[in-house]
């Protein structure tokens, strides 16, 4: 195709609405009819990347392969087109404003007055465009963060009112916006008032929607939608309703059967024909209609937003459709395990997850739990810190090294098991700084790890400072924790194996990052498979 397409995802009303999953869903509806999608994260902040964000506040830090560390959504479309994208595919305004301040300093603009219109929204068009062209696709999803009204997303919204205007209004560009519709009580009305708000907003500043999503508990009535369609000036087949769905994946086959795509194709006169949405739905089936359950007890520190473990989760549904398996994540908060102890709910749990972390905060709990997995048998997966954990735990418990730490938490541990990587000795910059993205891992040969990798060499994404320490490790893998994955010089080590435990393996990686539909992480479907052997035998033993 010659000239790239765009789709603009806005949002009104309130924000967590799913417009990523709207905009994913899009996405995935279009490659279904065999054109080439990508997509572009907006995020409205002044930090120039995620990196340094908090997961209490944003949810997970997203790695990409590049090293990027991006806003989750970047995950979703990961997910959902199944393609990799790089940090690029990340605006923010902290981006923005560096490159146009960079480029005052060095007098580029020469002598002007360096403005929002036209400096910011044309370094914003620019980013768009390259990307977008970069990438190769038809298609290109751009997702702005943030609700329309929102001082922060102005110029991103002015930016691309311009960029459709300059391509041919509507030709190229079209709008999609995604509002809330409440209902009061539990069977009253819908209202679309705040719906009809924020259309007013977004056209106050030159921009027309061409499509409503409409999120609501309930499918829109009909003269709901009649309503809309009338009050914002979008045909009836443009307002489609976007209903809580039992899980994301079944976005896509909502918004397709009320003619979405068809209706986005038309408007942008895209001629595709191909129609495939069969093996979407076989997936969502098996996600749906499960045989099996087990749970997972995830022990960490940000267990009260479920999105900071986001791709974890979103790897266990990956790994779970695979299996035919419902897993049921249980989140406990590892500073209360420290302070009460193993609790039997969590003893109870079919495996146990330690996903990555930073700080002290429950770090003696995480170890009591590694250690609960180890003596008991239960299936046991540590990502970065939990791998690191593993290791400490292994040290006290196994070797008898009081003490044992990582010098991330304890400077003056008598036994520093975990230790700076040499490399971030010197690195006083918190941004970026880390070991970060895709990193080839050499994996032993007749190992759990290759087994379920099904080869020898991975690539596998990065985010961390610390690292086994070389001086340990013949020490750990006399007691039984051998080192199966390492780094190509052979001197970091990414992969750990218990001898004699069922599956109590843990990675210096995030395999949870690559996790996609049809191709789990075959870490974590590895701890299903042996959640499933376990919950089995103890059943068969009468215990629960
Ligand atoms: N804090 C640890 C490190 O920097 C682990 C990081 C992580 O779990 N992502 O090495």
């Amino acid at each position: 195709m010659e000239t790239m397409k765009y789709i603009f995802v806005t949002g009104g009303v309130i924000s967590g609405l799913g417009k990523g999953i709207t905009a994913s869903s899009i996405g995935r509806l279009l490659k279904s009819r065999g054109l080439e999608v990508t997509a572009i994260k907006i995020d409205p902040y002044l930090n120039i990347d995620a990196g340094t964000m908090n997961p209490f506040e944003h949810g997970e830090v997203y790695v990409l392969d590049d090293g990027g560390e991006v806003d989750l959504d970047l995950g979703n479309y990961e997910r959902f087109l199944d393609i990799s994208l790089g940090s690029d595919h990340n605006i923010t305004t902290g981006k923005v404003y560096r490159t146009v301040i960079e480029k005052e300093r060095s007098g580029e603009y020469l002598g002007k007055t360096v403005q929002i219109i036209p400096h910011i929204t044309n370094e914003i068009k620019r980013r768009i465009m390259t990307v977008a062209e970069a990438s190769g696709a038809d298609v290109c999803i751009v997702e702005l963060g943030g609700t329309v009204g929102d001082i922060e997303s102005m110029p991103f919204l002015e930016a691309v009112r311009q960029m459709n205007t300059e391509m041919g209004r509507g030709q190229n560009c079209i709008f999609v916006h995604t509002t809330l519709v409440p209902m009061l009580g539990t069977v009253g009305e819908q209202k679309t008032k705040p719906t009809q708000h924020s259309v007013k907003e977004l056209r106050s500043i030159g921009i027309q929607p061409d499509v409503i999503v409409a999120r609501a508990c309930e499918p829109l009535e009909y003269s709901i939608k009649r309503k809309i369609s009338l009050f914002c000036d979008v045909p009836l087949e443009a307002v489609v309703s976007a209903p809580d769905a039992k899980s994301i994946y079944e976005v896509p086959i909502v918004l397709e059967e009320q003619g979405l795509t068809d209706y986005i194709l038309k408007r942008l006169s895209i001629d595709a024909q191909k129609k495939d949405l069969s093996a979407w739905r076989e997936y969502l089936d098996r996600i749906l209609y499960p045989s099996n359950t087990v749970r997972v007890a995830i022990v960490g520190k940000y267990t009260h937003l479920a999105d900071s473990y986001l791709s974890h989760l979103e790897a266990f549904h990956h790994a779970g459709a695979e299996l035919g398996t419902k897993i049921e994540c249980r989140f406990f908060d590892s500073e209360k395990v420290e302070k009460d102890g193993i609790s039997q709910e969590l003893a109870c749990c079919n495996a146990i997850l330690i996903p990555g972390g930073f700080g002290s905060r429950g770090i003696e709990g995480k170890i009591m739990t590694a250690r609960l997995a180890r003596e008991r048998g239960i299936p046991y997966l540590g990502v970065c810190l939990g791998f690191q954990i593993a290791t400490i735990e292994i040290a006290r418990d196994v070797l008898g090294m009081k003490g044992a730490h990582t010098t991330e938490l304890d400077p003056n541990t008598p036994y520093p098991v975990v230790d700076l990587l040499p490399e971030q000795r010197e690195v006083k910059d918190m941004g970026g700084s880390m070991r970060l993205g895709s990193q080839r891992v050499l994996v032993k040969q007749g190992s759990k790890a290759a087994a379920l990798y099904g080869t020898t060499e991975i690539g596998e994404r990065h985010r961390h400072r610390y690292e086994v320490n070389p001086d340990f490790i013949e020490k750990l893998e006399s007691a039984g924790w051998e080192f199966t994955g390492r780094s190509e010089d052979g001197v970091k080590m990414e992969i750990g194996e218990l001898e004699g435990h069922p599956y109590f393996v843990a990675c210096q990686f995030h395999p949870e990052f690559k996790s996609r539909p049809k191709k789990p992480s075959p870490l974590h479907l590895g701890l299903i498979k042996a959640a499933l052997e376990y919950k089995q035998a103890r059943e068969d033993r009468h215990v629960l």
